[in-house]
């Protein structure tokens, strides 16, 4: 663990809010009660402190800002441009997002920034910032010290890559899941460590921050591909349920989410479905519905029968990473075959290798 330090030495850190919506920026509707998303003016009134920092903000918005339920691939390519038109203006980056699919929107952006060098620091919170009591404001303050946050030996950015700041904790983006609906530590990176622990400092886990290498220039790659879904398995799955899922021809790639170590049911028809939809050019990636752990898929003639169908193992992986690097590398044009590979190869540190 190590201490870091805002640089000065060049002057103030220069960044750049990037407000999508969520909690941290909304207000009670009078007539419902219920919280809908506000403007960012309200937002920074409530939070005269940032001025304390002493760095230069700057902010940008969707406009409207949007409760994270109704993100999609369009909205992370709005979000995208504006890291990409800011690149070379600001030394780092704070979005402000809903929590509801936060680590979906993390994990899109990670493979959508390939050879990124800066922080890109996602934060919200569970109660409003303008409440009187709530965790956007520690949030929000926390993020900014962490995409100011400068290696003292380098002079580098600390963070260098996109990460879920909240509570007490920075994770990997594509690491991290929503948690808790209530916990004021909404996050959890169930299969990594920390990237940073904020108690008193911001304490930094230097070997495990992701750094790019050095011959991969930063070259964001905005095309999604949307043709990719999610199949739950639970007991008692029949093939009616089942077949209209993934025969629909539309989709190119599916995450499927299997039980414990990767296993699935070992009925005939059951094989025989996987079997025939990857025949017809369909990647199926095998992730597991818990949260730690992943998949091992030799490990049970139950998973051993998904292998053999064809069915790629996404290892460790959470879903919502899954599923966007799916979106991720069939937008950019790769074919099944190239895609099934990545899907075992680390991208972004977004999965442990076999060894
Ligand atoms: N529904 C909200 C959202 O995701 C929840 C939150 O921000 O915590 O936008």
């Amino acid at each position: 663990m190590a201490n870091a330090k805002d640089t000065r030495r060049n002057g103030s850190p220069r960044l750049l809010i990037i407000y999508t919506g969520g909690t941290i920026g909304m207000t009670a509707d009078p007539t419902t009660g219920a919280l809908v998303p506000f403007d960012f003016a309200h937002l920074l009134q409530n939070v005269p402190k940032i001025g304390r920092l002493g760095y230069d903000i700057h902010h940008a918005q969707l406009d409207p800002p949007i409760d994270s339920s109704n993100m999609d691939p369009r909205q992370w390519q709005r979000v995208c441009q504006l890291v990409v038109d800011g690149y070379d203006d600001y030394d780092g980056f704070v979005i402000l997002h809903g929590t509801d699919t936060m680590a979906y929107t993390a994990s899109a952006l990670s493979f959508m920034l390939p050879g990124l060098a800066k922080p890109v620091i996602l934060t919200g919170s569970q109660l409003p910032i303008g409440e009187i009591r709530e965790d956007g404001t520690e949030n929000l303050i926390t993020a900014l010290q962490v995409a100011a946050a400068r290696d003292e030996a380098t002079g580098k950015p600390m963070v260098q890559e996109v990460a879920i700041s909240f509570g007490r904790f920075l994770w990997r983006g594509n690491r991290s899941t929503k948690a808790s609906s209530t916990d004021f530590g909404a996050f959890k990176s169930f299969n990594h460590p920390p990237l940073a622990k904020m108690d008193l400092h911001i304490r930094f886990n230097e070997e495990l921050l992701w750094r790019p290498a050095a011959d991969v220039a930063f070259k964001p790659a905005l095309a999604l591909d949307d043709a990719v879904g999610v199949v739950f398995l639970y007991p008692g799955i029949t093939e009616s349920v089942l077949r209209p899922q993934l025969a629909s021809t539309a989709l190119k790639g599916i995450v499927l989410r299997t039980f414990g170590a990767g296993n699935a049911p070992t009925e005939p028809w059951f094989t025989a479905l996987m079997a025939e939809t990857i025949k017809a050019g369909t990647v199926i990636v095998n992730v597991t519905q818990c949260p730690a752990g992943g998949v091992e898929e030799k490990r049970y003639a139950t998973g051993d029968a998904l292998a053999r169908a064809g069915v790629v193992s996404g290892l460790d992986m959470t879903c919502e990473a899954a599923l966007t690097k799916m979106m991720h590398l069939f937008g950019a044009g790769l074919a099944a075959s190239e895609v099934a590979r990545s899907m075992t190869t680390s991208l972004v540190g977004e999965l442990t290798p076999l060894r």
